[in-house]
Protein backbone atom coordinates (compact mmCIF):
# COMPACT_ATOMS: atom_id res chain seq x y z
CA UNK A 1 0.00 0.00 0.00
CA UNK A 2 1.09 3.36 -0.75
CA UNK A 3 2.39 5.27 2.05
CA UNK A 4 0.46 9.40 2.24
CA UNK A 5 2.65 11.83 2.72
CA UNK A 6 3.12 13.48 5.47
CA UNK A 7 2.83 17.11 5.22
CA UNK A 8 4.51 19.41 7.55
CA UNK A 9 1.66 21.61 8.30
CA UNK A 10 -2.03 21.74 6.60
CA UNK A 11 -4.37 24.89 7.22
CA UNK A 12 -8.06 24.44 7.54
CA UNK A 13 -9.57 27.77 5.74
CA UNK A 14 -9.19 30.41 3.70
CA UNK A 15 -9.96 33.87 5.52
CA UNK A 16 -7.10 35.79 6.33
CA UNK A 17 -6.27 33.68 8.77
CA UNK A 18 -6.01 30.88 7.21
CA UNK A 19 -4.21 32.76 3.82
CA UNK A 20 -1.68 34.36 6.70
CA UNK A 21 -0.67 31.47 8.29
CA UNK A 22 -0.38 29.79 4.49
CA UNK A 23 1.89 32.87 3.48
CA UNK A 24 4.34 32.66 6.52
CA UNK A 25 4.28 28.80 6.19
CA UNK A 26 5.05 28.88 2.35
CA UNK A 27 7.77 31.60 2.78
CA UNK A 28 9.22 29.51 5.45
CA UNK A 29 9.08 26.49 2.85
CA UNK A 30 7.34 23.95 4.97
CA UNK A 31 5.16 23.45 2.00
CA UNK A 32 1.73 23.97 3.65
CA UNK A 33 -1.64 22.48 2.11
CA UNK A 34 -4.75 24.78 2.36
CA UNK A 35 -8.41 23.55 2.91
CA UNK A 36 -9.64 25.95 1.55
CA UNK A 37 -13.45 24.46 1.91
CA UNK A 38 -16.09 24.68 -1.07
CA UNK A 39 -16.97 28.51 -0.75
CA UNK A 40 -12.90 29.85 -0.01
CA UNK A 41 -12.56 32.98 1.21
CA UNK A 42 -14.18 32.99 4.58
CA UNK A 43 -16.65 35.99 5.86
CA UNK A 44 -15.06 38.88 3.32
CA UNK A 45 -16.30 37.27 0.90
CA UNK A 46 -19.45 38.56 2.08
CA UNK A 47 -18.64 41.61 2.50
CA UNK A 48 -18.20 45.25 0.21
CA UNK A 49 -16.06 47.78 1.25
CA UNK A 50 -13.40 47.08 3.65
CA UNK A 51 -12.51 50.42 4.87
CA UNK A 52 -10.45 49.26 8.00
CA UNK A 53 -7.82 46.78 6.67
CA UNK A 54 -4.61 48.69 6.31
CA UNK A 55 -2.27 49.53 3.45
CA UNK A 56 -6.04 50.33 1.50
CA UNK A 57 -6.16 54.24 1.51
CA UNK A 58 -9.80 54.13 -0.41
CA UNK A 59 -10.77 51.24 1.25
CA UNK A 60 -11.09 47.70 -0.95
CA UNK A 61 -13.96 45.18 -1.79
CA UNK A 62 -13.60 42.24 0.51
CA UNK A 63 -13.65 39.46 -2.18
CA UNK A 64 -10.89 41.68 -4.15
CA UNK A 65 -9.06 41.35 -1.23
CA UNK A 66 -9.52 38.01 -0.82
CA UNK A 67 -8.50 37.07 -4.32
CA UNK A 68 -5.02 39.21 -3.56
CA UNK A 69 -4.02 36.87 -0.46
CA UNK A 70 -5.00 33.64 -2.25
CA UNK A 71 -2.66 35.37 -5.44
CA UNK A 72 0.02 36.34 -2.80
CA UNK A 73 -0.23 33.03 -0.86
CA UNK A 74 -0.07 30.79 -4.37
CA UNK A 75 3.32 32.68 -5.50
CA UNK A 76 5.00 31.46 -2.65
CA UNK A 77 3.79 27.89 -3.44
CA UNK A 78 1.00 26.66 -0.73
CA UNK A 79 -1.51 24.04 -2.17
CA UNK A 80 -5.14 25.21 -2.21
CA UNK A 81 -7.58 22.45 -1.93
CA UNK A 82 -11.24 23.39 -2.47
CA UNK A 83 -12.59 20.52 -0.29
CA UNK A 84 -14.28 20.42 2.97
CA UNK A 85 -13.24 19.09 5.97
CA UNK A 86 -15.64 16.45 7.83
CA UNK A 87 -13.55 15.29 10.55
CA UNK A 88 -10.17 14.39 12.14
CA UNK A 89 -8.15 11.99 14.47
CA UNK A 90 -6.02 14.57 16.40
CA UNK A 91 -5.02 11.45 19.16
CA UNK A 92 -1.63 10.83 18.06
CA UNK A 93 1.36 11.80 15.19
CA UNK A 94 0.98 12.30 12.19
CA UNK A 95 -2.35 14.13 12.91
CA UNK A 96 -5.17 13.25 10.01
CA UNK A 97 -7.43 15.69 8.42
CA UNK A 98 -10.30 14.14 6.47
CA UNK A 99 -12.09 15.99 3.76
CA UNK A 100 -15.29 15.27 1.24
CA UNK A 101 -13.10 13.86 -0.97
CA UNK A 102 -9.21 12.60 0.95
CA UNK A 103 -7.48 12.62 3.59
CA UNK A 104 -4.35 14.52 4.73
CA UNK A 105 -1.65 13.44 7.19
CA UNK A 106 0.14 16.14 8.82
CA UNK A 107 3.04 16.66 11.55
CA UNK A 108 1.07 20.09 12.63
CA UNK A 109 -2.50 21.88 11.72
CA UNK A 110 -3.85 25.14 12.03
CA UNK A 111 -7.09 25.57 12.17
CA UNK A 112 -8.36 28.66 10.67
CA UNK A 113 -11.89 28.21 10.11
CA UNK A 114 -13.65 31.27 11.25
CA UNK A 115 -17.38 31.56 12.49
CA UNK A 116 -20.59 31.11 10.67
CA UNK A 117 -23.84 33.08 10.65
CA UNK A 118 -26.15 32.65 13.25
CA UNK A 119 -30.69 32.56 12.98
CA UNK A 120 -32.99 33.43 14.52
CA UNK A 121 -34.38 29.75 14.71
CA UNK A 122 -37.88 30.53 13.77
CA UNK A 123 -39.61 27.47 11.86
CA UNK A 124 -40.78 30.58 9.43
CA UNK A 125 -37.53 31.80 8.95
CA UNK A 126 -35.71 28.56 8.15
CA UNK A 127 -38.75 27.71 5.36
CA UNK A 128 -38.13 31.21 3.96
CA UNK A 129 -34.32 30.97 3.52
CA UNK A 130 -33.79 31.59 -0.06
CA UNK A 131 -36.88 32.86 -0.76
CA UNK A 132 -36.55 36.37 1.00
CA UNK A 133 -34.79 35.06 3.88
CA UNK A 134 -30.85 35.92 3.55
CA UNK A 135 -27.55 36.44 5.98
CA UNK A 136 -26.29 38.06 3.40
CA UNK A 137 -27.02 41.31 2.14
CA UNK A 138 -23.71 41.38 -0.46
CA UNK A 139 -25.18 37.84 -2.24
CA UNK A 140 -28.65 38.90 -2.17
CA UNK A 141 -29.28 42.62 -1.37
CA UNK A 142 -29.93 42.80 -5.48
CA UNK A 143 -32.99 40.82 -5.28
CA UNK A 144 -34.85 43.66 -3.21
CA UNK A 145 -34.52 46.32 -5.98
CA UNK A 146 -37.72 48.84 -4.33
CA UNK A 147 -38.42 46.51 -1.99
CA UNK A 148 -38.83 47.05 1.71
CA UNK A 149 -36.64 44.91 3.99
CA UNK A 150 -36.01 44.04 7.60
CA UNK A 151 -32.49 43.77 8.96
CA UNK A 152 -32.81 41.93 12.49
CA UNK A 153 -29.66 42.58 14.92
CA UNK A 154 -28.15 45.47 16.33
CA UNK A 155 -24.14 45.27 15.85
CA UNK A 156 -22.19 46.29 13.56
CA UNK A 157 -22.82 43.53 10.94
CA UNK A 158 -26.90 44.65 11.12
CA UNK A 159 -25.76 48.36 10.27
CA UNK A 160 -23.45 47.79 7.52
CA UNK A 161 -25.89 45.49 5.98
CA UNK A 162 -28.66 47.99 6.48
CA UNK A 163 -26.26 50.90 4.86
CA UNK A 164 -25.48 48.14 2.00
CA UNK A 165 -29.57 47.57 1.47
CA UNK A 166 -30.16 51.15 0.88
CA UNK A 167 -28.80 50.91 -2.81
CA UNK A 168 -31.04 48.77 -3.56
CA UNK A 169 -34.04 48.44 -1.41
CA UNK A 170 -36.95 51.26 -0.93
CA UNK A 171 -36.47 51.06 2.88
CA UNK A 172 -34.44 49.41 5.43
CA UNK A 173 -35.93 48.93 8.84
CA UNK A 174 -33.64 47.77 11.56
CA UNK A 175 -35.49 45.38 14.47
CA UNK A 176 -33.60 45.14 17.56
CA UNK A 177 -34.15 43.19 20.43
CA UNK A 178 -32.67 45.49 23.19
CA UNK A 179 -33.15 49.60 23.39
CA UNK A 180 -29.54 50.30 23.14
CA UNK A 181 -27.19 49.09 20.14
CA UNK A 182 -24.17 46.76 20.55
CA UNK A 183 -23.02 48.85 17.33
CA UNK A 184 -20.06 51.48 17.15
CA UNK A 185 -20.56 54.67 17.36
CA UNK A 186 -19.88 55.37 13.72
CA UNK A 187 -21.76 52.80 12.35
CA UNK A 188 -24.56 53.29 14.24
CA UNK A 189 -24.51 57.13 13.10
CA UNK A 190 -23.77 56.29 9.28
CA UNK A 191 -27.07 53.88 9.65
CA UNK A 192 -29.17 57.01 11.36
CA UNK A 193 -28.12 59.53 9.20
CA UNK A 194 -29.18 57.49 6.00
CA UNK A 195 -32.66 58.50 4.91
CA UNK A 196 -33.74 55.47 4.03
CA UNK A 197 -33.12 53.13 7.56
CA UNK A 198 -35.65 53.47 10.28
CA UNK A 199 -35.21 51.64 13.69
CA UNK A 200 -37.49 49.61 15.78
CA UNK A 201 -35.84 48.86 18.48
CA UNK A 202 -36.91 46.90 22.35
CA UNK A 203 -38.54 44.56 19.52
CA UNK A 204 -38.91 40.37 19.23
CA UNK A 205 -39.28 38.96 15.91
CA UNK A 206 -41.66 36.42 16.33
CA UNK A 207 -42.50 35.30 12.94
CA UNK A 208 -41.20 35.85 9.18
CA UNK A 209 -44.67 36.13 7.53
CA UNK A 210 -45.15 34.43 3.90
CA UNK A 211 -45.79 30.73 2.31
CA UNK A 212 -43.27 30.86 -0.13
CA UNK A 213 -41.77 34.00 -0.16
CA UNK A 214 -41.60 37.23 2.71
CA UNK A 215 -44.16 39.33 2.93
CA UNK A 216 -43.93 40.60 6.17
CA UNK A 217 -42.31 40.12 9.67
CA UNK A 218 -44.07 39.95 12.58
CA UNK A 219 -42.69 41.76 15.97
CA UNK A 220 -43.42 41.90 19.43
CA UNK A 221 -42.55 45.04 21.32
CA UNK A 222 -41.05 43.87 24.67
CA UNK A 223 -42.65 47.21 26.87
CA UNK A 224 -46.08 46.96 25.52
CA UNK A 225 -46.15 43.38 24.31
CA UNK A 226 -48.08 44.00 21.71
CA UNK A 227 -47.39 42.36 18.02
CA UNK A 228 -47.50 44.23 14.68
CA UNK A 229 -46.64 43.17 11.24
CA UNK A 230 -44.21 44.94 9.49
CA UNK A 231 -44.48 44.63 5.97
CA UNK A 232 -41.15 43.83 3.99
CA UNK A 233 -39.92 41.25 1.11
CA UNK A 234 -37.13 40.40 2.75
CA UNK A 235 -35.67 39.63 5.90
CA UNK A 236 -32.05 39.89 6.40
CA UNK A 237 -30.15 38.66 9.95
CA UNK A 238 -27.51 39.93 11.04
CA UNK A 239 -27.31 38.54 14.83
CA UNK A 240 -23.53 37.20 15.24
CA UNK A 241 -21.81 34.22 14.47
CA UNK A 242 -20.71 30.70 15.75
CA UNK A 243 -17.18 29.41 16.07
CA UNK A 244 -16.92 26.86 13.15
CA UNK A 245 -15.08 24.37 15.45
CA UNK A 246 -17.39 21.59 16.38
CA UNK A 247 -15.35 19.06 14.21
CA UNK A 248 -11.96 19.92 15.98
CA UNK A 249 -14.06 19.55 19.72
CA UNK A 250 -14.96 16.34 18.55
CA UNK A 251 -11.16 15.43 17.91
CA UNK A 252 -10.52 16.48 21.38
CA UNK A 253 -9.85 20.19 20.90
CA UNK A 254 -10.72 22.44 23.42
CA UNK A 255 -13.29 25.12 23.61
CA UNK A 256 -15.19 27.62 25.54
CA UNK A 257 -18.17 27.88 26.63
CA UNK A 258 -19.45 29.47 23.41
CA UNK A 259 -17.88 26.69 21.57
CA UNK A 260 -14.64 29.00 20.67
CA UNK A 261 -11.10 27.08 21.23
CA UNK A 262 -9.55 27.66 23.50
CA UNK A 263 -5.29 28.09 23.70
CA UNK A 264 -3.27 26.74 26.36
CA UNK A 265 0.06 29.12 24.95
CA UNK A 266 -0.19 31.36 22.71
CA UNK A 267 -1.38 29.80 19.38
CA UNK A 268 -0.95 25.94 20.71
CA UNK A 269 -4.20 24.34 21.55
CA UNK A 270 -4.50 21.43 24.29
CA UNK A 271 -3.56 19.33 21.45
CA UNK A 272 0.40 18.78 20.66
CA UNK A 273 1.00 19.90 17.29
CA UNK A 274 -2.69 21.54 17.21
CA UNK A 275 -2.48 25.06 16.17
CA UNK A 276 -5.49 27.43 15.91
CA UNK A 277 -6.09 31.50 14.28
CA UNK A 278 -8.93 33.81 13.42
CA UNK A 279 -12.28 34.02 14.31
CA UNK A 280 -12.65 30.59 15.32
CA UNK A 281 -10.50 31.28 18.56
CA UNK A 282 -11.70 35.06 18.90
CA UNK A 283 -14.90 36.18 20.29
CA UNK A 284 -13.61 39.73 21.05
CA UNK A 285 -12.03 41.32 17.87
CA UNK A 286 -13.37 39.66 15.35
CA UNK A 287 -11.68 42.08 12.50
CA UNK A 288 -9.83 40.83 9.64
CA UNK A 289 -6.42 42.21 10.47
CA UNK A 290 -6.69 40.23 14.00
CA UNK A 291 -7.67 37.50 12.12
CA UNK A 292 -4.44 38.02 9.51
CA UNK A 293 -2.34 38.61 13.11
CA UNK A 294 -3.13 35.41 14.36
CA UNK A 295 -2.67 33.30 11.38
CA UNK A 296 0.95 35.12 11.43
CA UNK A 297 1.06 34.11 14.96
CA UNK A 298 0.22 30.31 14.32
CA UNK A 299 2.76 29.83 11.28
CA UNK A 300 5.58 31.26 13.36
CA UNK A 301 4.99 29.06 16.07
CA UNK A 302 4.15 26.08 14.17
CA UNK A 303 7.68 26.86 12.16
CA UNK A 304 9.51 27.16 16.08
CA UNK A 305 7.71 23.86 17.60
CA UNK A 306 8.94 21.64 14.15
CA UNK A 307 12.24 23.69 14.43
CA UNK A 308 12.50 21.99 17.95
CA UNK A 309 11.60 18.46 16.99
CA UNK A 310 13.65 18.35 14.28
P1 LIG B 1 -22.36 41.27 17.46
O1 LIG B 1 -21.53 42.49 17.70
O2 LIG B 1 -22.22 40.11 18.37
O3 LIG B 1 -23.87 41.75 17.46
C1 LIG B 1 -24.91 40.82 17.30
C2 LIG B 1 -26.22 41.56 17.42
O4 LIG B 1 -27.28 40.65 17.19
C3 LIG B 1 -26.43 42.15 18.81
O5 LIG B 1 -27.03 43.40 18.72
C4 LIG B 1 -27.36 41.12 19.47
O6 LIG B 1 -28.24 41.67 20.39
C5 LIG B 1 -28.16 40.61 18.30
N1 LIG B 1 -28.59 39.23 18.53
C6 LIG B 1 -27.84 38.17 18.87
N2 LIG B 1 -28.59 37.06 18.96
C7 LIG B 1 -29.85 37.44 18.68
C8 LIG B 1 -31.08 36.75 18.62
N3 LIG B 1 -31.17 35.44 18.85
N4 LIG B 1 -32.17 37.46 18.32
C9 LIG B 1 -32.11 38.79 18.07
N5 LIG B 1 -30.97 39.50 18.11
C10 LIG B 1 -29.86 38.83 18.41
O7 LIG B 1 -22.13 40.69 16.00
P2 LIG B 1 -21.83 41.44 14.64
O8 LIG B 1 -22.66 42.63 14.46
O9 LIG B 1 -21.87 40.36 13.63
O10 LIG B 1 -20.32 41.91 14.81
C11 LIG B 1 -19.31 40.98 15.16
C12 LIG B 1 -17.95 41.67 15.23
O11 LIG B 1 -17.53 42.07 13.93
C13 LIG B 1 -17.96 42.92 16.09
O12 LIG B 1 -16.75 42.98 16.79
C14 LIG B 1 -18.06 44.02 15.09
O13 LIG B 1 -17.49 45.24 15.54
C15 LIG B 1 -17.28 43.46 13.91
N6 LIG B 1 -17.75 44.04 12.63
C16 LIG B 1 -17.11 45.16 12.17
C17 LIG B 1 -17.51 45.74 10.98
C18 LIG B 1 -16.77 46.94 10.45
O14 LIG B 1 -16.09 47.59 11.22
N7 LIG B 1 -16.88 47.25 9.18
C19 LIG B 1 -18.60 45.22 10.28
C20 LIG B 1 -19.26 44.10 10.79
C21 LIG B 1 -18.83 43.54 11.98
P3 LIG B 1 -27.74 42.17 21.84
O15 LIG B 1 -27.02 43.44 21.57
O16 LIG B 1 -29.00 42.34 22.58
O17 LIG B 1 -26.89 41.07 22.38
Amino acid sequence: MMELQVYSTVIIGSGPAGLTAALYAARAELKPVVIAGQNPGGQLMQTTEVENFPGFPEGILGPELMANMTKQVERFGAELKQENVVAADFSKQPLVVKTDKTEYRAKTVIIATGADANWLNLPSEQRLRGKGVSACATCDGFFFKGKDVIVAGGGDSAMEEANFLTKFAKTVTIVHRRPEFRASKIMLKRAQDNPKIKFVADATIVEVVGENSVSGVKVKYNQSGTEEVLSAQGLFVAIGHTPAAKIFAAAGVAVDQKGYITVSNHTHTNIDGVFVAGDVNDPRYRQAVTAAGMGCMAALDVEKYLAERE
